[in-house]
């Protein structure tokens, strides 16, 4: 958080002893309702008065800087294609929150048992390099996951939290101690320390950005400026962190819900990622999907993910790749290192 923001924060908390909570990308504050004496109103509940000095501040904590989008991508392809799973399991069947109930928590483990199984041997078998995203207690609970996704030497493992905690929710040495140990855990098991990020929940808490520049991540992937690849800027300093962008039209979860009021046919899905997929071939740009293995990896969506990797496959210059190759190509093609 900027300087300027935080003395604002405490203008505003000394004079009018408003309790400020900032949630995330934006502020969202609970106001007192104490009796405002100045020109400008500065309640918390009052955006419209808020000053500019107030709103940019609040908007420039993180926000999208240089587009990273190369010229073409390796061996020449004009779209890379970036397969993304969070493997969350048991995390967010009720670890994470702490309401444990067991017919949820055998969904998660649904997730290690048969589906990154069966994710994996599609991956494998279509050639796909894929990354993987895990909350630590996801891997530690089910550790023969890493030994499956390593074994083609082909995919990524990255890093997702310790449990799935909403950061966004914890002060910054606690969401500190939980990611240190969270990549301390992952190469542990894996023998690789991960150098990409994706946030539980997709979200920065205003401290988040600041512990994955000092922890040295390569990549972050949560955020959602942009279809293409955009460096991160915080505070207006431009950060040199590649960014990766997720969108929630391409993630699985939402839309596969089948007690959700948005559930969708997954081959009505699979038509939504090709068409996607079809715009970045024609702008030449990148097509990141976010999965989950225990959601995709049910039989009647694993079948829409390999349509969509034959209908990918079927048209030229395409690449496909982990998260990490392609953070590396960008930064390469911009003369970030
Ligand atoms: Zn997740």
């Amino acid at each position: 958080m900027s300087s300027s923001f935080i003395s604002l924060v405490k203008r505003i908390s000394s004079q009018r002893l408003c309790l400020f909570l900032a949630l995330g990308a934006a502020a969202t504050m609970v106001a007192c309702g104490i009796q405002d004496t100045s020109d400008q109103s500065m309640e918390a509940d009052e955006p419209w008065n808020w000053s500019d000095e107030f709103v940019r501040s609040a908007v420039d904590q993180v926000r999208a800087g240089r587009d990273l989008n190369p010229d073409s991508w390796p061996g020449g392809a004009r779209v890379a294609v970036l397969l993304s799973y969070d493997v969350d399991n048991e995390t967010v069947q009720g670890l994470r929150t702490g309401n444990i109930s067991i017919g949820p928590l055998s969904q998660g483990q649904y997730g290690s048992r048969v589906a990154l199984p069966r994710v994996v041997k599609l991956m494998n078998e279509q050639g796909v390099p894929s990354t993987f995203f895990f909350p630590a207690w996801s891997l530690k609970l089910a550790p023969e996951q890493a030994d499956l996704i390593q074994e083609s030497g082909m995919h990524e493992i990255a890093a997702h939290g310790w449990i799935h905690e909403l950061n966004t929710a914890l002060d910054g040495p606690t969401e500190e101690r939980l990611l240190r140990q969270a990549v301390d855990a992952i190469e542990e098991i894996t023998g690789t320390r991960p150098v990409g990020y994706r946030a539980p929940s997709w979200n920065h808490s205003p401290n988040t950005l600041r512990i994955v520049r000092d922890i040295g991540f390569l990549y972050e992937s949560s955020l959602m400026a942009d279809d293409r690849p955009y460096e991160l800027v915080q505070n207006g300093e431009p950060t040199g962190m590649v960014e990766l962008p997720v969108e929630w039209i391409l993630d699985d979860a939402p839309l596969f819900n089948p007690r959700g009021n948005s559930y969708m046919n997954p081959r009505d899905v699979m038509q939504v990622w090709i068409d996607e997929f079809d715009k970045a071939w024609e702008e030449g740009t990148m097509f990141l999907l976010t999965m989950h293995p225990h959601v995709i990896g049910h039989r009647s969506r694993i079948i829409a993910l390999e349509g969509l990797i034959e209908h990918m496959k079927s048209r030229e210059g395409v690449w496909f790749g982990t998260h990490e190759e392609a953070a590396r190509w960008v930064r390469k093609q911009a003369g970030m290192d």
